[in-house]
């Protein structure tokens, strides 16, 4: 039940793993990241503790940026097939979420006649494959797509292979924050997660759409308007 994304030059699987660690105290039935390495995506992903994870990564493995999470189970027992991120059918596209999907049966339904194939009980991974359905070449336009086709709980955070310079992120009802750091950018649903590399935080409100990138921060609501949110610091202690 904790999300983390991580955008910069630090090593970015280490920086989701203690980042990870932080957020655990909020569930770690399994664990597992997404990562962008030469424009290709890897998923690790574990059974049990951040620990489990850790000793599953490829030893210096070399990202540009990444995703991660610790899970809570609400729909599929804890497992690895149920560990996320989850993917789209075609592996390019990779999902974290905390929340619950409440219209998952009525999408899941509709996806499996479209064709698409299933691998976890999650309701979580509805969103990968709408995503993949609603992908045409623009991942922006895709994710306002699934947004609005969602109900329920989200923090979502994902990454496409085929934009591999970006995160993408979206909430409602379900916290979710973003760390400006010097030429870094951090995403977590808790600012613990990242308070020891920036103090600088963007809180994303119920119906926010953020985009992260190297070169910084976009906002936007559910319908592609800008939006704005003022930066605060955070002046308290771990
Ligand atoms: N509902 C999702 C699941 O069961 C997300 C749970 C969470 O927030 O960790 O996988």
């Amino acid at each position: 039940c904790g999300i983390v994304g991580y955008v910069g030059n630090d090593n970015t699987a280490e920086v989701l793993l203690e980042s990870l660690s932080r957020l655990e105290y909020r569930g770690y039935d399994s664990a597992g990241v997404a990562l962008v390495c030469n424009g290709s995506l890897q998923v690790i992903r574990s059974y049990g503790r951040i620990f489990n994870l850790r000793q599953k990564m490829p030893h210096g493995i070399m990202a540009t940026m990444g995703i991660g999470h610790t899970r809570w189970a609400t729909h599929g027992k804890p497992s690895e097939a149920n560990a996320h991120p989850h993917r789209d059918c075609t592996g390019r596209i990779a999902v974290v979420h905390n929340g619950i999907i409440e219209n998952y049966k009525e999408l899941k339904d509709m996806l499996l006649a479209r064709g698409h194939t299933f691998t976890s009980e999650t309701d979580t991974e509805v969103v990968s494959h709408l995503l993949e359905d609603n992908y045409t070449g623009d991942m922006q336009r895709a994710l306002l797509e699934t947004v609005r086709q969602l109900k329920g709980s989200f923090a979502l955070a994902i990454v496409n292979q085929d934009e591999p310079g970006k995160i993408y992120a979206a909430r409602k009802d379900s916290p979710m924050v973003i760390g400006i750091g010097e030429g870094q950018y951090f995403l977590a649903s808790d600012v613990t997660a990242f308070l020891k590399h920036t103090r600088k935080a963007l809180f994303l409100e119920d119906g926010d759409v953020a985009i992260l990138s190297h070169e910084g921060v976009r906002l936007m609501d559910f319908e592609g308007r800008e939006v704005f949110r003022s930066i605060k610091a955070i002046e308290w202690d771990l």
